[in-house]
């Protein structure tokens, strides 16, 4: 599952989400129960987790087959 992080509408805390790449449900933030909206981080964002690297494509927002190409240039 890849992973996004969103930021709250209201207080403007960022937190991860996972979830899949189809659905877009409704995020709450976790402080204070706002909406909170994804970040497009673009090419640049790139998530870094260990043990995740496969599944995580470079924090873009679109579709991916091939994760690892995804990510090269
Ligand atoms: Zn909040």
């Amino acid at each position: 599952m890849p992973t996004y992080v969103y930021q709250c509408t209201s207080c403007g805390k960022e937190f991860e989400n996972t979830h899949g790449m189809s659905k877009e449900p409704e995020v709450l933030c976790p402080e204070c129960g706002a909406r909170a909206e994804r970040r497009i981080t673009g090419g640049a964002g790139f998530i870094m987790k260990s043990g995740d690297s496969v599944e995580s494509c470079c924090g873009i927002d679109s579709p991916c087959k091939d994760p690892k190409r995804c990510c090269e240039r």
